[in-house]
């Protein structure tokens, strides 16, 4: 099977690992600080904070955040349940913004609309969360606009989207937004294994999510609260967990992201051989807005059932019976059976669930080979014919 995504591992990478395992440190040693670093300065942000999945890393943005009981989230349908789940650990409601037809991102216009109501309802976000899909960045200079007009807090779920650029700066800058989040798992860009990483340009939220991170701990004398004891006094000053990235994590993601320009730029190579490829198929092929550089995490076909005569499920169905490991991103979050429970009724987001049925996802991943690619691009010509 030719999988829709693969981890790229060279023997430097092993090697980093390894010496970890040498080390005194297995857990957060001199490891992740060095893959805080180097994330926080590829992207041109000032605080980096690493843990141990993208998912943690929502949850303690959206804390240090301070969203709770009777604050609203809104995220997009199209996305991992993780990015809307991180309003539900803090106890705040979530709701869902449509998304563009052609991006497949938050819709903008649809966003303007929601909030328009929610003002007159009372019932603005505290925050947003906006996601990269596939890799292209939401116009987020529009949506900055709009966070500074309603009062609500940014983070960006750039899970897809690390060595993507927006407006000719790194996705991560946090220009636009409060928060940018990354996910290092192996299907994602760069991987740690598991990992995420929060961005920021605020001190003061850096530390909230560093003590998050660590169960409410500080061992800062100068942020005590108590009268401090001796050398072994910390507070616990907050309801924190246990997010931390261990240093064989991070050693990993350091390693990689030295290839992180190489890796986004074979994925664009890709990208565009599919883009000549594909043309002639009965597709809708994927749309990059020219303020964005995307950074190709997923390469998505849309199948028009009208225009080929068939379904998007012979299609998924007939290419995995011939060895081509598609899949389908995102079945819309509010459409789970966990979200029907809460009272998110079918239809409230179009747009997405249109997509949904029709939305296919080809493999794509920095090794893949030519002929690879071409064993893809001829099933899914005989799958459409
Ligand atoms: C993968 C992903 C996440 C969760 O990342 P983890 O590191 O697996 O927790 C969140 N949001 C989006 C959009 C993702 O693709």
């Amino acid at each position: 099977m030719i999988p829709y995504g693969r981890q790229d591992i060279t023997q430097a990478d092993i090697d980093a690992v390894v010496a970890v395992l040498k080390s005194d440190y297995l857990t957060q040693g001199p490891a992740t600080p060095r893959f805080e670093d180097a994330v926080a300065s590829y992207c041109g942000a000032p605080h980096s904070v690493a843990v141990n999945s993208a998912t943690s890393a929502l949850h303690i943005a959206c804390l240090a955040l301070e969203l709770g009981p009777g604050d609203l989230l809104w995220t997009s349908p199209n996305s991992f349940v993780a990015s809307a789940n991180c309003a539900l650990y803090c106890g705040a409601q979530v709701d869902f913004v449509d998304i563009d037809p052609k991006t497949y991102n938050m819709d903008v216009e649809a966003l303007k609309e929601k909030l328009y109501v929610a003002e007159r309802t009372g019932t603005v976000p505290k925050v947003l969360v906006p996601v990269h899909f596939a890799g292209q960045s939401c116009d987020m200079s529009e949506i900055r606009g709009l966070a500074q007009r309603y009062g609500f807090a940014i983070i960006e779920d750039a899970s897809h989207a690390i060595g993507g650029r927006y407006r000719d700066e790194p996705i991560g800058s946090c220009r636009y937004s409060d928060v940018t989040v990354f996910s290092f798992h192996p299907v994602k860009i760069v991987t740690a294994g598991e990992g995420g990483v929060a961005l920021c340009r605020d001190p003061q939220l850096a530390e909230r999510m560093r003590r998050f991170r660590s169960h409410g701990i500080t061992r800062d004398p100068a942020a005590f609260q108590q009268c401090a004891g001796g050398a072994w006094y910390y507070e616990q000053q907050d309801l924190g967990f246990n997010y931390r990235m261990t240093d064989i994590q991070a050693a990993l993601g350091y390693s990689q992201m030295a290839r992180l320009d190489q890796f986004v730029t074979r994925r664009n190579q890709l990208a565009s051989a599919y883009d000549l490829a594909l043309d002639h198929l009965p597709l809708t092929l994927p749309w990059c807005g020219p303020k964005c550089l995307s950074s190709f995490h997923l390469y998505v076909v849309q199948i028009n059932e009208s225009a080929s005569g068939v379904t998007r499920d012979q299609v998924f169905h007939n290419l995995r019976e011939a060895g081509v490991g598609v899949n389908v991103h995102y079945i819309p979050i509010h459409t789970q059976p966990y979200y029907r429970r809460l009272g998110f009724d079918l239809g409230i987001c179009p747009q997405a669930e249109r997509y949904a049925t029709q939305a296919l996802t080809i493999p794509l991943f920095p090794e893949m080979t030519a002929e690879q690619q071409e064993t893809v691009t001829s099933r899914l010509g005989d799958a459409l014919s």
